[in-house]
C-alpha cells in the first residue's frame, strides 16, 4: 500500500495498563518486522510495528508515551487513522531452524507475529519433509501484568515460553537476557550435551524486539557464542521512506526505515551508535541509560 488509506479501527483490546492493540480489517500482505506509518491528522505521523497479520487483517500493539499514542489511546472502534505501509525490512523465515527469540515490551508483538508465520510453514515442511521449525520465545517485562501474548503464543506448537519479569512475580526474578544461557550453547560447536540434545539436527537462529539496551546484550551473548542473530532497530522515523533522513545511523549513515529496521548481527556490530545513543526529533544525541 503505497499512499495513506484511512482505516477504520475494527477492535481495541487493552493488554495492559499501558498497552493496546488496534486491530484493522485490511490486508497488508506484510512480513514480521515491517512496519506502518500511522498517521493523525492534526497531531503526528509515527511508525509502529506490524504485531499481527492473518487472513482477516492486521494489528498493531502500541505503548501509551506520548501526544500520538495518547491520542490514539482516547480513540475508540468504528474511527479511523490514516495507514501506510508495510516498509522496511523483516526477519527471515528459515525452515528446520531452532529459532530463539527474545522480546521486551511491546517487541513481543512483531515477534509472535514471526513465531505464528513459523508455525505455519513448520505444520506444512513437517507433513512433507519430517523437518520443522522449533522456538523458544523469551518473554520480559517490568511485573507479571505486563507480560504480552502469553496466551497467543502458548498456543503455538513446537513453541516453549520463558518469561522473565523485573520483580520476580512471573517466571524468572530479572532481566529476559539471564535466561539466554540456558538456550545458547556457550560457544558454537562445542556444545554442552543437554543442549546439544535439544539443539541436534537444527541451526540456532536469534532474533530480537525490544528496549535497545536488551538487545544489544543479545547482540553480544550472540557474537560471543557465534550465532546468528536479526535485530529490530528503533530510530526516530519522520518519512518512513528514506528521505529525511532522521533515522540514518553512525558510522555508517544506513537509513533504519529502509535499509531495517530488521538487520543481521554483523551489520548491528558495526552500527557505533547501537546500544549507546539514539537521536531526538531535532537529531541530538540521547544516551541510553543503564
Ligand atoms: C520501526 C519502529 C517500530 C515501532 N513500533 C512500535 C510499536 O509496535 N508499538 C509502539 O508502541 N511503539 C512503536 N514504535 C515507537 C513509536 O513510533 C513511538 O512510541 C511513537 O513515536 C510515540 O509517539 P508519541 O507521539 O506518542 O510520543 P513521542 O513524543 O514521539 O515520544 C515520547 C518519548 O519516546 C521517545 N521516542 C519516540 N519514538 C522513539 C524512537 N523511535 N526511538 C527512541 N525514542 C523514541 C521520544 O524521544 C520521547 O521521549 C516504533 C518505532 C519504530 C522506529
Amino acid at each position: 500500500m503505497d499512499s495513506t488509506k484511512f482505516l477504520k479501527i475494527e477492535k481495541i483490546t487493552d493488554e495492559t495498563p499501558f498497552v493496546k492493540t488496534f486491530y484493522f480489517n485490511h490486508r497488508l500482505n506484510s512480513k514480521p518486522g515491517q512496519f506502518v506509518m500511522l498517521w493523525l491528522p492534526g497531531i503526528d505521523q509515527k511508525p509502529f510495528s506490524i504485531g499481527w497479520e492473518d487472513e482477516n487483517g492486521f494489528a498493531l500493539t502500541v505503548f501509551n508515551r506520548g501526544p500520538t499514542t495518547n491520542k490514539l489511546f482516547e480513540m475508540k472502534a468504528g474511527e479511523r487513522v490514516g495507514i501506510s505501509g508495510p516498509y522496511g525490512t523483516s526477519f527471515s523465515v528459515r525452515p528446520n531452524t531452532r529459532y530463539i527469540m527474545v522480546a521486551g515490551g511491546y517487541g513481543a508483538a512483531p515477534l509472535s507475529f514471526l513465531a505464528k508465520q513459523l508455525s505455519v510453514i513448520a505444520r506444512s515442511v513437517a507433513t512433507k519433509q519430517s523437518q520443522s521449525t522449533k522456538i523458544d520465545f523469551l518473554l520480559g517485562a517490568r511485573s507479571a501484568e505486563h507480560v504480552l501474548f502469553e496466551d497467543r503464543l502458548s498456543k503455538l506448537p513446537n513453541t516453549k515460553i520463558h518469561i522473565a519479569t523485573d520483580d520476580g512475580s512471573k517466571g524468572h526474578k530479572g532481566f529476559v537476557t539471564d535466561l539466554l544461557s540456558s538456550v545458547i550453547p556457550a560457544k558454537a560447536g562445542i556444545h554442552d550435551n543437554s543442549l546439544d540434545a535439544r539443539f541436534h539436527g537444527h541451526d540456532i537462529f536469534v532474533c530480537t524486539c525490544g528496549p535497545e539496551l536488551m538487545e544489544k546484550k543479545v547482540l553480544d551473548a550472540c557474537n560471543v557464542a557465534g550465532v546468528e542473530c536479526e535485530i529490530s532497530i528503533e530510530r526516530y522515523m519522520k518519512c518512513g521512506v528514506g528521505v529525511c533522513g532522521q533515522c540514518a545511523v553512525d558510522d555508517l549513515g544506513l537509513h533504519m526505515c529502509k535499509e531495517g529496521p530488521v538487520v543481521s548481527g554483523a551489520l548491528a556490530s558495526q552500527i557505533k551508535e547501537f546500544g549507546v545513543y539514539h537521536r531526538d526529533k531535532s537529531g541530538k544525541k540521547v544516551y541510553f541509560e543503564n
